[in-house]
């Protein structure tokens, strides 16, 4: 009935053939009932799903009682049966557990063709929670023992096939659950170009073929119309690299008028504009450039520039009315497709504004997940591409991790495992993507993939939305995300790896489907993404501290933050907590105006602590070393390399450059060093360090440097006294303050425990009182980079704090 539903809304010709399709799966399940009710193996049930089986049970006892006093409908009475097959298949299963588990080790297939064969079309949002669980099991069921023979044979044929390759207890057990992500185009109608194909493409002739391309006049007219437009359309139909171009072509940039496009990510406004550029035929940094924090990489003669959404608001600071973006000023937004609800709060937010529609362009994308959860998902990565390289049909492979860390570690172990199978596999061509990686190799993972060889990225989750990469046709999806969380009871703010929400799961499936039809490889089980996984991320301005935003906000003049119309509305008490820790660092006065602290903090494009300690580091005179440590924090623990077959020998390297005081002071002798090997990379390899990272420091510094003068800070050296340095840093960051009490640290704001980071030059010193540059939580709550400070500071550089503290 559900499906009927579903597709009844979708186009006839589709809705035939399913139900063709749904009417032979609803046969074979018939026959199979009974052979699967003999067989009894089924997987193991949780916790969770043996609760749902009382549920179901109490609920058929409540039905028959019904029953028996003949109030049933017909329909209600197939129902009751319908749930009766479905306990009477669980609870075997349920006894079947063990035996399961023993043979589990045996079992590895893709079940395709059966798959097939009995495909459920329910499409991912199905009908009640009940209903879904039932036909998911009932699918299951039928993959796993309809056509048994058939699986054996298969099993038997595909294990000869590559057993050569890969051992077996290697591999992971994937099922499908019968999912499949609907598309807009079937397999077959696809008029999608393949890989090869579109190689030969022209950019011109690229660009003609992307799906916004068709609606290129009436776009630019409804713009035209309209002061606010809403404009949506899959990921990877054109809106941020095709619509600026035509509005461009257009003439919208004549007069020096200019043309911005807002990006989420610094990673995406870096590689989409070089794309535009590309297409335009112009060098990056001339008529189409980029703005990021920390590069501006745009010229007098831009008139197309990409930027994230914090550098223009820090446009707002020189230009507050936007007057090179006038006289006829417009705002495009442009949103996903599948985020159908969000179109609508976009367009109610901005009174009902029109939403234009590009039509989409998918392909059916099959979900499989495993079987059970896998407990190391960086090795389940691992396993799964080398599986689906030695099992799978072409096609490039997408794998969504959360960090540059983790990509790495996972791109160092694919290599590595590439190398031992040697000539047993085909080319196997490895690219990570993070937003920390150099722009150059950011831009391999656009290259076409040559004939013979597969490419597999693997992406933080700028792969998801902002970053489209064609050809992907498999996405493996582990299920995490780093994501900022922010407790506005203690006002701390930490990078928690997490589960991502099904909205984003489903963002990730839908990478597969972009240029044919598709597979995603969830690990983790069917059960966890019902249940485990929230419905939506959470906005980010929801989950941050919002210092920064709060501060900029007042440096625009808008006073009355607790009434600001945001569209999705912080938490009241964050919103306080950053007045009140704005108050504590003197950038707010007690009426809450901006302060002239506060007005020269807003300059500078880092959070206010960091802004704050550089403003000290005048008055306690050390503005050399302080510019030099701010950099380095900046770079985001990346400055120290530990490859795995030195990890001694990185450990002592490490060692050497400790000096007393705490990290920070480690990290500037670090710096010092490098600036007098003459920025030498040969020196970075000697003493593992990454140059990469010391390279950007230098960039962030040079830029920090820059900004000095405008803020009318003298930059001068405290030629080797510490103490000034170390009270700058208390200046700025004496909200994170902690304390040597019983069990460990003990912040001071909030008596929460906390740990010094093993990495720290202070793991074993265990000063009296410390500062941290921020809190990480992995298996304990840590600090990480730490510097050691003496309690009388406190006072001195945050009297009104804790005075009131008293
Ligand atoms: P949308 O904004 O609608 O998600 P885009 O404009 O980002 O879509 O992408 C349109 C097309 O441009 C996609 O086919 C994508 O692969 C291609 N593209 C985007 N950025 C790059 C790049 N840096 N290199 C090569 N192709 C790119």
């Amino acid at each position: 009935e559900k499906t009927r539903h579903i597709l009844e809304r979708n186009d006839k010709k589709a809705y035939e053939e399913a139900q063709k399709r749904l009417k032979m799966a609803e046969e074979d399940q018939r026959k199979m009932l009974p052979e699967l009710r003999k067989q009894s193996r089924w997987e193991y049930l949780s916790k969770r799903e043996q609760e749902k089986l009382e549920d179901l049970e109490a609920e058929i006892v409540d039905e028959e009682y019904l029953f028996s006093s003949n109030t049933l409908t017909e329909r209600e009475k197939k129902d009751l049966e319908y749930k009766k097959q479905i306990r009477d298949l669980a609870r075997d299963y349920k006894k079947a557990g063990a035996k399961e588990k023993e043979e589990r080790k045996n079992r590895y297939y893709m079940p395709e063709e059966i798959r097939n064969k009995v495909r459920l079309d329910i499409g991912v949002e199905g009908g009640g929670e009940q209903g879904r669980w039932e036909e998911a099991r009932v699918a299951t069921a039928t993959l796993q023992f309809g056509a048994r023979e058939e699986r054996e044979r298969r099993i038997k044929e595909e294990k000869e096939k590559y057993q050569l390759v890969l051992e077996e207890e290697e591999m992971i057990d994937f099922v499908s659950t019968a999912m499949t992500m609907k598309g807009t185009l079937s397999e077959k109608v696809g008029t999608d170009l393949s890989q090869a194909e579109k190689q030969k493409q022209s950019i011109q002739e690229v660009r003609r073929s992307l799906p916004v391309f068709p609606y290129r006049e009436d776009l630019l007219s409804a713009i035209k119309d309209h002061q606010i437009l809403v404009i949506e359309g899959e990921t990877g139909s054109g809106k941020t690299t095709q619509i600026p171009q035509y509005l461009f072509e257009d003439g919208y940039t004549k007069g020096g008028m200019k043309i911005g496009c807002t990006q989420p990510r610094r990673v995406a406004a870096m590689s989409v504009s070089a794309r535009v550029a590309q297409e335009m035929g112009v060098k990056l940094g001339n008529e189409v450039g980029y703005s990021i924090r920390f590069e501006d990489c745009t010229s007098e003669r831009t008139v197309l520039k990409y930027m994230t959404d914090g550098m223009l608001l820090r446009e707002f600071l020189t230009e507050p009315d936007l007057a090179s973006y006038r006289p006829r000023f417009s705002v495009l937004i442009s949103n996903i497709a599948s985020a159908t609800l969000d179109t609508e709060r976009f367009s109610c937010f901005f009174d009902d504004a029109p939403v234009f529609r590009i039509p989409g362009r998918r392909f059916p994308v099959d979900i499989y997940y495993t079987k059970a959860p896998e407990a190391d998902y960086l090795d389940a990565c691992v396993v799964s591409v080398l599986q689906i390289h030695v099992t799978q049909p072409p096609g490039d492979v997408l794998v969504f991790l959360t960090g540059q860390e983790e990509i790495e570690a996972c791109c160092e172990l694919l290599q590595e495992r590439c190398r031992r199978l040697g000539s047993k596999i085909s080319e196997l061509i490895v690219l990570p993507i993070y937003a920390n990686l150099p722009s150059d190799m950011q831009a391999k993972i656009f290259n076409p993939t040559p004939p013979g060889a597969r490419k597999v990225v693997v992406a933080t989750n700028i792969a998801e939305t902002s970053l489209t990469i064609d050809g992907i046709i498999y996405v493996i999806d582990p299920g995490f995300c780093k994501q900022k969380s922010y407790n506005a009871r203690t006002g701390m703010e930490s990078l928690i790896v997490t589960p991502c929400s099904r909205a984003s799961a489903n963002q990730r499936a839908g990478r597969a489907g972009r240029v044919a039809a598709g597979k995603c490889f969830r690990l983790y089980t069917a059960w966890a993404f019902k249940h485990e996984m929230e419905e939506t991320t959470v906005p980010e301005i929801q989950r941050t501290n919002l210092g920064n935003v709060v501060l900029l906000l007042k440096s625009l003049g808008i006073n009355d933050l607790i009434h600001f119309d945001f569209m999705d509305p912080p938490p009241h008490e964050t919103l306080v907590l950053a007045l009140e820790q704005l108050y504590a660092l003197g950038a707010l006065n007690h009426l809450g105006e901006l302060t002239k602290l506060g007005r020269r903090m807003a300059e500078l494009p880092v959070d206010p602590m960091l802004s704050k300690m550089i403003l000290a580091s005048e008055q306690y005179k050390c503005s050399e070393e302080v510019l030099t440590i701010a950099a380095m924090l900046s770079v985001n623990n990346s400055i120290f390399y530990r490859p795995k077959d030195k990890v001694v020998h990185a450990d002592n390297a490490r060692m050497n450059f400790v000096v007393p005081g705490g990290d920070h002071l480690v990290l500037l002798n670090v710096y010092t060093q490098w600036v007098e090997s003459g920025y030498s990379t040969q020196w970075c390899f000697e003493n593992f360090i990454q140059f990469r990272s010391m390279k950007r420091a230098r960039d962030v510094r040079e830029q920090l440097e820059g900004l000095m003068d405008r803020i009318e800070v003298e930059v001068c050296s405290a030629n080797g006294d510490i103490v000034p340095i170390r009270k700058a840093v208390t200046a700025g960051y004496f909200y994170h303050t902690a304390h040597l009490s019983k069990g460990g640290y003990k912040t001071v704001k909030h008596q929460q425990t906390v740990y010094v980071h093993p990495n720290s030059s202070l793991f074993e010193e265990q000063p009296r009182w410390l500062i941290y540059h921020e809190l990480v939580f992995t298996t304990k709550e840590f600090m990480r980079q730490v510097i050691e400070i003496d309690s009388s500071w406190l006072l001195e550089v945050a009297p009104h704090y804790y005075k009131s503290k008293e």
